[in-house]
C-alpha cells in the first residue's frame, strides 16, 4: 500500500511504484548533513533501496 500524499520520482528503488512510495515510513536527510536545505535538490530519501 502506498504512502499517502507522498509523490517520488525514483524509478529504480524497491519502494517505488508509479510514482508513490509503498515504505511504511521514510526518512527524509540534507545531503551535506545539518537540518537545513538551501533547495530540495540537497535533500534526499534515506529509506531508497536499489531494486
Ligand atoms: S523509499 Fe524514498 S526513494 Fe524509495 S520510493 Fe519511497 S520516497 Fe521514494
Amino acid at each position: 500500500m502506498a504512502l499517502d500524499n507522498v509523490k517520488c520520482n525514483v524509478s529504480n528503488c524497491r519502494y517505488w511504484e508509479q510514482e508513490h512510495c509503498t515504505a511504511s515510513a521514510i526518512e527524509v536527510n540534507v545531503d551535506d548533513g545539518g537540518n537545513r536545505a538551501d533547495r530540495f535538490e540537497k535533500t534526499n530519501c534515506r529509506t531508497f533501496e536499489d531494486q
